[in-house]
């Protein structure tokens, strides 16, 4: 039943039932971690191929060239192949790096700063505004943050943002100088960028003549269900729309492979590229192409990809849906909260009874049930209505999953009645 519908009574009755339950949670004394979008050991094992190879008797890249030696800042064309071929991008349009993609979303940036994006000004000296549809990935706000812009929230939901309010935004106002996109499988939320919300986005007037989507494609072929979509040709879009320059594509094999030691990709227009590179030249002499060729080989094709993405699914498709089941049994009924149900990527976004959020993540941590802090996923980590709490259920073995899901339920349920008895 709906907790607005209980009498006082009943609720005073249910307060001391979640109590005392919150007691045994605290008694038992887990010890549980969803805070971080992590794979698990089992699946890193997936991968343990990768330890073995090269091996000692493959120094050279497809072309013969030897990886071990200095140079190719582009990166190996296989490895740009495989990958090209799963984010829809030609190999001549991306650029395969080392281990995080995030290094190179952050050095992007620093180049736009510095020098300016292709034909356009210095970023520095101007007060540069990011659009952040939220709730978003907290790095990218840090990032943002760190390199003073000004973070707009804008709103994100399951269906996509609000896209009458970026299009005012971005035509109204020169200092809003590029938007966040996770366009696939979106970090928290699931969201996915459909082609007709693509297109309105690369090909929307801007008053920045040098706008930029952040196009983060990090979960591309990080699916749940059996539809596994293909991505949005967003280069091609914007080619089309006249805005070739206007997308920096980033992706990595970060939650393919390893997490620590995958390979990270940067795609953009012909003319971004040769931007890119021209500053990267300064910054480094060339990747690490022996990783690149060990994820060439190990990996061989995009289906090669696309059969490890489905192992992967089957160690965490349970997890997710653990956390569908336990909050639905749980939470169903109450009309307290309400939370994504991801068809890919890491995450399920929680909202909780407004102005509960913070105590429910210290009812968890006291209870030894590790939650990112609340109103991590939005802006300044400050989240309006305090109400969005993020799951990360990939890490942690099934059981402990099910335990903490089961406890932060309760946690949940509890800072609920405590507040309508308030
Ligand atoms: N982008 C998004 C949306 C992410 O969720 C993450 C990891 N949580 C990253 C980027 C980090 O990518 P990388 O490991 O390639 O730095």
């Amino acid at each position: 039943m709906s907790l607005a519908d209980l009498s006082a009574a009943e609720l005073s009755a249910l307060h001391d039932d979640l109590t005392a339950q919150y007691a045994d949670l605290k008694a038992a004394g887990l010890k549980l971690d969803l805070t971080r979008g992590k794979p698990s050991a089992e699946q890193l094992d997936l991968s343990a191929e990768l330890l073995s190879l090269p091996g000692p008797d493959r120094t050279t890249d497809a072309s013969g060239t030897d990886v071990r030696n200095y140079g190719n800042l582009q990166g190996l064309r296989e490895i740009r192949e495989i990958f090209g071929e799963l984010l829809g991008i030609g190999p001549d349009q991306l650029i395969a790096a080392d281990n995080s993609s995030l290094s190179i979303m952050h050095d992007s940036l620093v180049f736009a700063l510095l020098h300016g994006r292709p034909g356009g000004d210095p970023w520095s000296g101007q007060q540069v505004k990011v659009l952040c549809p939220t709730p978003g990935y907290d790095r990218h706000f840090a990032l943002s943050q760190e390199l003073g812009f000004e973070l707009v929230p804008v709103d994100l939901t399951a269906d996509g943002p609000d896209l009458e309010t970026i299009k005012k935004l971005v035509a109204d106002d020169p200092q809003i100088k590029a938007i966040w996109v996770v366009p696939t499988y979106a970090n928290p939320n699931g969201a996915v960028y459909s082609e007709e919300i693509t297109r309105e986005l690369v090909s929307m007037p801007t008053a920045a003549e040098d706008f930029t989507l952040l196009w983060d494609n990090a979960y591309a072929v990080h699916h749940l269900t059996d539809s596994e979509i293909t991505p949005v040709d967003v280069l091609g879009l914007a080619a089309a729309a006249g805005n070739a320059d206007r997308v920096f594509v980033y992706a990595s094999s970060s939650k393919i492979s390893f997490a620590g030691a995958g390979v990270s990709f940067f795609g953009g227009s012909p003319s971004v590229v040769d931007w890119y590179l021209a500053h990267l030249a300064k910054r480094t002499i060339g990747p690490d192409k022996i990783n690149q060729l060990r994820h060439a080989l190990y990996l061989k094709n995009a289906d090669g990809v696309r059969d490890l993405m489905r192992k992967h699914r089957a160690i965490i498709g349970p997890k997710f849906e653990a956390v569908q089941r336990i909050l639905t049994e749980r939470l169903g009924d109450r009309d307290v909260a309400t939370w994504t149900e991801p068809q890919g990527g890491y995450f399920i976004s929680l909202d909780v009874a407004e102005g509960t959020a913070t105590e429910v993540v210290r009812l968890a941590k006291e209870a030894g049930i590790a939650l990112t802090p609340a109103g991590s996923a939005y802006p300044y980590g400050r989240d309006p209505g305090d109400r969005n709490i993020r799951i990360a259920p990939t890490f942690p073995p099934l059981p402990q999953v099910t335990a903490a899901i089961d406890g932060l339920a309760t946690c949940v349920l509890l800072a609920a009645v405590a507040k309508l008895r308030q």
